[in-house]
């Protein structure tokens, strides 16, 4: 049951944020946007019913920084902390802090956390499940010797994983045994400074894969329901660029076999709260346990406009202590929805961060669309952050209809004064292989080695 004094910290920043205070809205919470000296500026500042700073520009010190978090949820009266997605999101430590001070996270719980926040550890809980995994190390590989023992099983090319990783950082690809060592080490050290911990596992390397993931809801009276499979293939950087739901590339029965595992993974690990497991599925349709995220996803409003269920508004209810509205049978879904990452990138040099000053914003609109951004006109992008400014999200009675309505809203789309990769997303919605459903995880690559060839 919610109760009248519940109020909510958002410890994040950016479309996120403003997501999170429109759910809020809605169900009549009031929240506190917990910003950085560096978004004094931002809408979530603006659109909160209370705002206060927790620190400086750097995330280190202000949304990674747990003392000020927790401070500030306190000095402004709030019982509950929505984490949004990276920062504090999936820090079981964080998660462990609000338990001790009685403060409600609204995500999973630390213990399940613990169990999937380790990427080696998900694998070995996903394999007991009864989930297919990858062939690779069983757990962490502590030393050269062991690497090459499990290389000599498994074969190359391999991938080097940093158990702490994500946001596609800490993952290596090996493509034969002289490689093993060099890469080993400099994975190790990239994972102590990226994550603080160098643990990794060694994982076989999948040709031509897709990335398809399946979200999740489940409450604390023990219910669970899945939906249908995101399609998240088209990456630069081992990061999703387009993701689209249902995959045009997974049938009926994968997708039941896809929600199913998912749940026993969730009934395994007693997690409570969303989330979303990410499979590989080879090209004979193979699928394979990748990783948990264990929190709100970047790419959830493609499952929100597919379905209609308000994935933000249950993760709150359920926090709570309620039941989940929807049962797997209310699950239904038509048509197909598709989202674009607008992001402040240089496509053309690698998709380097761009930061700036936003000039000449128009945003695109009519049936189907939906935009989930912070972007206003003199917005200065901050040089801190991920490079995320938009989401472009639509939806239509059909795939190809989708690509069209997508065509459209990209071209009317304007964002001056910071490089952006809206140019090429548009080539990308006009890309035959694309537009047919035929692309893998390398899609992005060839597409930029031609694209690049041509100009
Ligand atoms: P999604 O599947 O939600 O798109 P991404 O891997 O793209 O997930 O990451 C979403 C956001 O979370 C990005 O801002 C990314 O930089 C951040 N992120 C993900 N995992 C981590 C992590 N382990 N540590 C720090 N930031 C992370
Ligand atoms: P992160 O935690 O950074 O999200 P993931 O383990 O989810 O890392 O992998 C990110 C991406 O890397 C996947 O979506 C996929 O494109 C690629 N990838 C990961 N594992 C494999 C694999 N075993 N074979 C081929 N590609 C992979
Ligand atoms: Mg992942």
């Amino acid at each position: 049951m919610m109760k009248k004094q519940n109020k909510i910290l958002i410890a994040n920043r950016g479309e996120i944020a403003l997501r999170i205070i429109r759910a809020c809205k809605e169900l009549g919470i009031p929240c506190v946007a917990a910003h950085s000296q560096a978004d004094r500026e931002s809408l979530h500042v603006k659109f909160a019913d209370e705002a206060i700073c927790i620190g400086g520009g750097k995330s280190a010190d202000s949304y990674l920084n747990m003392n000020n978090v927790i401070s500030a949820a306190i000095a402004t009266g709030c019982n509950s902390i929505h984490p949004g997605y990276g920062f504090l999101a999936e820090n079981e430590k964080f998660i462990e802090l609000l338990e001790r001070c009685k403060l409600t996270f609204i995500g999973p719980g630390s213990d399940a956390v613990r169990k999937l926040g380790d990427k080696a550890l998900a694998r070995q809980i996903a394999k007991a499940a009864g989930i297919p995994i990858l062939e690779g190390s069983d757990g962490t590989v502590r030393d050269l010797k062991e690497a090459e023992r499990v290389a000599g099983r498994i074969g190359f090319p391999l991938l080097i994983k940093a158990t702490a990783g994500g946001g596609g950082k800490g993952i290596s690809i090996v493509n034969g045994g002289d490689e093993l060592l060099k890469m080993f080490e400099l994975t190790k050290m990239e994972a102590e400074a990226n994550f603080g911990n160098p643990d990794v596992y060694l994982e076989k390397h999948i040709e031509k894969p897709r990335h398809v993931e399946v979200q999740f809801l489940a409450d604390k009276h023990g219910n669970v329901v899945y939906f249908p499979e995101r399609d998240c293939s088209v990456q630069r950087r081992n990061q999703k660029m387009i993701e689209e739901s249902p995959s045009p590339f997974v049938s009926e029965s994968l997708r039941k076999q896809l929600g199913e595992a998912t749940v026993k993974l969730v009934k395994a690990t007693d997690y409570v709260n969303a989330g979303t497991v990410e499979f590989i599925v080879d090209e004979d349709g193979n699928f394979y346990f990748l990783e948990v995220n264990a929190r709100i996803q970047v790419e959830h409003p493609v499952t929100e406009v597919l379905t209609g269920v308000d994935l933000v508004k249950e993760q709150i209810r359920i926090a709570y202590n309620d039941e989940l509205s929807i049962k797997q049978d209310d699950i239904a879904f038509s048509g197909h929805a598709l989202e674009c990452r607008i992001t402040a990138e240089d496509p053309l040099k690698d998709f380097q961060p761009s930061p700036g000053l936003v000039r000449n914003l128009v945003l695109p609109g009519g049936p189907g669309i939906r935009i989930d951004t912070h972007l206003y006109n003199d917005y200065e992008v901050p040089p801190h952050y991920d490079s995320l400014l938009a989401k472009l999200i639509v939806w239509a009675p059909t795939r190809k209809e989708a690509i069209r309505k997508m065509r459209v809203a990209l071209e009317q789309f304007i964002i001056d004064g910071v490089k952006n990769n809206i140019d090429i997303l548009y080539l990308i919605l006009h890309n035959t292989n694309f537009v047919r459903g035929i692309y893998d995880t390398g899609f992005m690559k060839s597409f930029m080695e031609i694209l690049k060839g041509e100009i």
